[in-house]
């Protein structure tokens, strides 16, 4: 079933937005020349170049962190926590300011629907600032001490650039050290309209500095002598390499990895909820989601129903122009994701499993993929066991409550599940059994910056979010 009528198309002005040819490096306070080569940046939903980017090399990295550790010494481990609290709260309040700025170029160079970027990467963004500034002079209360690290190197991926930025800043700067961030090759841009922001904030030159590159500029800083922390998101294959770098040095390391969700559906659920919640758990953000339910687990005597109902339901879905504001599903990031997303897709039909995609047309230039479903997985499929990180969800059913636990926790990732059941002494008998650091009940994807986030196994370890995010930025007894 396709949409019985059309939805006039009703686009976001990209005007709020100035795109400038070419961009530089931010150190010590300033937009600088890099030394080395450039790369190009690109609208996927349209693959229009946007924007000519410094690719940082060793030398312009040794010159962030030179910055950084400057004022690290010289300013920022000297202030008051209340000091430091007054410059995330007036980046917090900026980012609110210039919220739809953010949320559009977010939404350009990411491809992600403006209405998750409008409404859900921003306000959390803001909202994230806002609760380490809180956190800034009551350090000694968190009880991991209140000595910051020092220089803290940053690497993030291209799914969420602006919220993982703030995941790794916020913290970092509330606790008093320095970054060196790294935003992803295929989305910097709002990483450099967050330095306009530390500019227009005032922050102390060298506090933050961006530079922008790939895997190369990623290892320099990673393998800088003068990096007190490291704290990565990103694939398991990259984060495993950086733990090896790491190995034997004084460094400090999070890493926030991949994941292969279980989204468990019982037969006393409530079933439209619960398909509302897997179209939020796997099309969110095209499923460029470390914690997407891919997997979803239903119990076999509701699974015809409920395969009914999710297929009628991912027939509704928008995809499209990324800033249509009736846009549900928007554009993959990139050609090399898009061809990944392919490659699986297919081995999935060779391997026997049943292929069913959303009706939907796909725009002529771009990077796009229908929203998709799998049936008659097993777990031995390659569909079930790696992640996919595309709108590719796989079904699995399952008869008792141990089966489920026993297929959910059969893979080498731990960052999320999802439980959908009228019971609540089975929700909290399953969250006990599972093994995933967070377990959402009859909802999905839902994030706060109060709530600590992180993964077991092949995902990861350290925690961002909460109290137990300042833990990773703060010297404590054994350090
Ligand atoms: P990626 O590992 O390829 O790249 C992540 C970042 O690391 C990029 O900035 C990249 O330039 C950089 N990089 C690449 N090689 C490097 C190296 N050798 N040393 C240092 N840096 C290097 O991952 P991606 O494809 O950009 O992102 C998708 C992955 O991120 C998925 O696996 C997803 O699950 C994961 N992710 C995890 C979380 C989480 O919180 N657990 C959140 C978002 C994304």
């Amino acid at each position: 079933m396709t949409s019985p009528f059309e939805y006039a198309p009703a686009p976001e002005s990209r005007a709020v937005v100035d795109i400038k040819p070419s961009y530089g490096l931010f150190v010590n306070g300033e937009f600088v020349d890099g030394r080395g080569t450039s790369f190009k940046t690109v609208n996927p939903a349209t693959e229009e170049v946007l924007a000519e980017v410094a690719e940082a090399n060793e030398a312009d990295v040794d010159e962030a962190v030179k910055a950084a550790r400057r004022a690290y010494t010289r300013v920022w481990s000297r202030m008051s926590g209340a000091e430091r609290a007054k410059y995330l709260y007036r980046i917090a309040r900026i980012i609110q300011e210039r919220g739809r700025e953010l949320a559009v170029l977010e939404s350009i160079d990411n491809g992600k629907p403006i209405k998750e970027s409008r409404d859900v990467d921003v306000p959390i963004v803001a909202a994230h600032f806002f609760y380490y500034a809180g956190w800034a002079d009551k350090l000694k209360y968190a009880g991991f001490g209140d000595t910051p690290l020092g220089v803290a190197g940053q690497v993030i991926p291209w799914n969420f650039p602006l919220l993982m930025l703030a995941w790794k800043i916020a913290p970092a700067l509330a606790c008093g050290n320095t970054v060196v961030l790294k935003p992803a090759e295929t989305t910097p841009l709002t990483a450099l309209l967050f330095a306009e922001i530390c500019q227009q904030a005032d922050l102390p030159p060298g506090v933050v500095n961006i530079v922008t590159g790939a895997g190369d500029t990623g290892r320099a800083i990673v393998s800088h002598p003068d990096v007190d922390k490291v704290a990565f998101t990103g694939s398991t294959e990259v984060g495993k390499a950086i733990a090896r770098a790491v190995a034997g040095t004084e460094k400090k390391v999070t890493l926030e990895l991949g994941g292969k969700a279980a989204n468990i559906v019982f037969d006393d659920a409530p079933l439209d909820q619960a398909v509302e919640g897997i179209v939020n758990g796997i099309f969110f953000n095209q499923g460029h989601v470390c914690c997407a339910g891919s997997r979803l687990l239903v119990q076999e005597s509701v699974a015809d129903e409920v395969m009914s109902r999710l297929k009628r339901r991912m027939a509704t879905l928008r995809v499209g122009d990324p800033l249509d504001k009736n846009t549900d599903v928007g554009a993959i990031n990139s050609a090399e994701q898009l061809a990944k997303i392919r490659e699986l897709s297919e081995i999935g039909e060779a391997e026997g499993a049943e292929r069913w995609s959303a009706p939907c047309e796909l725009p002529a230039n771009g990077y796009w993929f229908a929203p998709t479903v799998f049936t008659g997985v097993t777990q031995a499929h390659r569909i079930a066991r790696e992640e996919i990180f595309g709108p590719v969800l796989s079904v699995l059913t399952f008869r008792t409550p141990s089966e489920a636990v026993e297929k959910a926790n059969n893979t080498p990732f731990g960052l999320s599940a999802g439980v959908w059941t009228d019971k609540g002494s089975r929700i909290l008998s399953m969250a006990n059994k599972l093994r995933a650091g967070v377990v959402w009940a009859n909802t999905f994807n839902k994030f706060d910056p109060t709530s600590p986030f992180g993964g077991y196994k092949e995902s990861g370890y350290g925690r961002e979010g909460g109290r137990h995010g300042l833990e990773a930025y703060l010297k404590g007894a054994d350090d």
